[in-house]
């Protein structure tokens, strides 16, 4: 076998290995003109939320209206990751559509960034009754469909909005306060925790940290836009 179909065949297998180490397991399939079932190889955000389909894989599902799966390009180099739906995202079926998400998106815009340019989801997809944090079985039941976006979008940074999407991405209890602004790496993605903007609308002396996190946030993806 002639060098180069070595190397096609090499570079094929580390990236199987580590789609595997993302949580992935398979890749999706689709038929060719031959109505062969074949591999197509590249993942696509719509087929996630194919894979997750009309969800009952946790108990969220009983009281939710909508299924928030996320929005944004694609190919996004900066993701927010918020903790759950609330009211108006499980009406409208977007993610950070209420009142902290308008913040959201001028927090976004105080960087130059328009809110189309990114991508923003959460840690779950379904509204916890009242507002509640969501359960770990609930997490669980989420997480790999959070990994495969992150893999699909595979963007340079992750901010991480709120103690709880950041330590659930970061697996650690330490407490926001002592997260926020600091850079930490997930499978080579950075990743850097801020305060959730609900926090900031309860508390608006806060902004300036988070200012401080996004002018961060801006320095690192300028040369990557
Ligand atoms: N809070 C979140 O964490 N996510 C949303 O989508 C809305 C509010």
């Amino acid at each position: 076998m002639d060098e180069k179909v070595y190397e096609m065949i090499s570079d094929l297998k580390s990236y199987l290995g580590y789609l595997k180490e993302m949580g992935i397991s398979f890749l999706p399939a689709s038929e060719n003109s031959s109505g062969k079932t074949i591999p197509s190889g590249i993942l696509t955000l719509a087929d996630v939320r194919k894979e997750l389909g009309d969800c009952e894989r946790c108990k969220l599902h009983r009281t939710r209206r909508t299924i928030v799966f996320g929005e944004g390009n694609e190919e996004a180099s900066l993701m927010l990751i918020g903790e759950a739906p609330g009211y108006d995202e499980d009406v409208q079926g977007r993610p950070f559509v209420g009142k902290a998400g308008q913040l959201l998106t001028k927090i976004l815009q105080s960087i130059n960034l328009p809110r189309e340019e990114v991508y923003i989801t959460n840690i779950v997809k379904c509204r916890p009754p009242q507002n509640r944090n969501p359960q770990p079985d609930e997490i669980q039941s989420c997480n790999p469909f959070l990994v495969k976006q992150i893999t699909v979008v595979q963007p340079k940074i992750i901010c991480a909005l709120g103690s709880f999407s950041a330590q659930t991405l970061l697996k650690t209890d330490t407490k926001i306060t002592a997260l926020r602004g600091k850079l930490f790496d997930l499978e080579g993605i950075k990743v850097i925790p801020t305060y959730h903007p609900a926090f900031l609308l309860r508390n608006p002396e806060r902004k300036r940290e988070v200012w401080e996190d996004m002018k961060k946030i801006a320095e690192l993806i300028q040369p990557i836009k």
